[in-house]
Order: structure tokens, then C-alpha cells, then sequence
């Protein structure tokens, strides 16, 4: 019984993930979803990474998914794109963002021109996992503080990841980060993972990721 109505919330939620490619299609615009454990720099992240996509002359949208709290939609008003908070608080309080949550939301961009839609998801390693959100590209944020096993752990995130960032490789000496074993997990899990090293505090290859995104446009 219980499988039974897992099983149906999963398949309509990959309908409004097929209409919510639909209508990405039309309107000539692409989005990524940024998924992680919290704390791993999903926002710090994007605010390094989006004065660099806007330089290169893209047109930003971010959708924030928290349970609660406008607190990373607070910190990217300072960039002046336009930002939209999901709280999951009124749909339940989920500890993942759905593709209608996410439909409802890109709604708000309707009048907007955009070329790029920047998703963070909620912060968790399980569900979001779980829950296509008619994105372009799966991009998981993992960073060294958080331990060499967790592709082991949590499998199908890496599986459903495009991208890997390992993040805050700054720290790496400082919390003994074997970073070979990470890269070796994550091939273990998914070898046609794009793995990149990165850290938003001393901005390591963030130049090189906005490269990148752009030219997956
Ligand atoms: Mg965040
Ligand atoms: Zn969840």
C-alpha cells in the first residue's frame, strides 16, 4: 500500500518535470539544479559564480528552496537579479524541493527575459535526489570537511549528479581531506561524473565554472 502511493507521487512529480522542460524549451531558457548536504556553500557558491555569468553577459534567475527563512534569497539581493524563495514550510515543510513547487515558482520569472535559471535546492543529500525538477543539469556540491564517504553513503545523489564540485578545497590540509579517495568514490558511484575542485573563499576555479556553464548554454 505504502509503496503504492510513493510510487505515485514520484510519477506525477516526473509529469510537471516533463512540463516544466516544455516550457524551459520555449522560452529559450535552461536551468540548473544545485543540490548538497547543508553547510557544503551552495549560496556562497553562487555568490562568486553569478557576477562572473553576469559579466559574460547572461541574464540570471535564482529559485531558493528552504524549509524556512529567506536567509540565502536575503544574501543574493545585494547581486540585483531576481530572486524567488520556496518555502517548503507551506507545502508540508518537504526537506527537498517538487517539480510543481518549482513550476509555481519559475511563474513568477514569466514577464522576465532569462537565459539561466539557478536552482539551490534544500540542503540534504537523500530526497532531492529523488525528485527530478525538469532542470538541464544535476550539479552536487560536496565539500572536503564533510568526510571521504559519502558517495558511498549516499549514492543516488552522485548518480543523479552531472557535476560534482568539491568544495572548500581550501581547508583541505587543514581537516586531512584525502581528496584522491573522494575523486575515487565518486568514480566508483558514477564514472561519467565532470568532477571540479573549487573554494568561493579564495575563488579557485570559479572563473573556470562560470567557463564551463556557459558553454554547456
Ligand atoms: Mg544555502
Ligand atoms: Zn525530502
Amino acid at each position: 500500500m505504502e509503496i503504492k502511493i510513493v510510487r505515485k507521487i514520484l510519477e506525477a512529480n516526473d509529469f510537471a518535470a516533463l512540463k516544466i522542460r516544455e516550457h524551459l524549451r520555449e522560452k529559450h531558457q535552461r536551468m540548473i539544479n544545485f543540490m548538497s548536504a547543508p553547510g557544503a556553500g551552495k549560496t556562497a557558491f553562487l555568490e562568486k559564480l553569478i557576477p562572473v555569468l553576469l559579466k559574460h553577459e547572461l541574464k540570471v534567475g535564482v529559485i531558493e528552496g528552504d524549509i524556512t527563512t529567506t536567509c540565502d534569497a536575503d544574501r543574493l539581493k545585494p547581486l540585483g537579479i531576481p530572486v524567488v524563495q520556496i518555502n517548503t514550510e507551506f507545502f508540508g515543510g518537504d526537506c527537498h524541493l517538487t517539480a510543481n513547487t518549482v513550476f509555481g515558482a519559475l511563474k513568477e520569472f514569466e514577464d522576465i527575459r532569462l537565459n539561466i535559471i539557478l536552482l539551490e535546492n534544500v540542503g540534504n543529500l537523500v530526497c532531492p535526489a529523488e525528485f527530478d525538477t525538469g532542470s538541464d543539469l544535476n550539479i552536487v556540491l560536496w565539500s572536503v570537511t564533510e568526510g571521504e564517504d559519502k558517495p558511498l553513503k549516499y549514492p543516488l545523489m552522485f548518480q543523479k549528479a552531472n557535476w560534482v564540485l568539491i568544495t572548500k578545497v581550501d581547508l583541505q590540509d587543514a581537516v586531512k581531506a584525502d581528496i584522491k579517495l573522494m575523486y575515487e568514490n565518486l568514480r566508483k558511484i558514477n564514472p561519467s561524473l565532470k568532477i571540479f575542485e573549487i573554494s568561493s573563499k579564495t575563488n579557485f576555479n570559479i572563473g573556470k565554472l562560470a567557463q564551463e556553464i556557459v558553454n554547456t548554454n
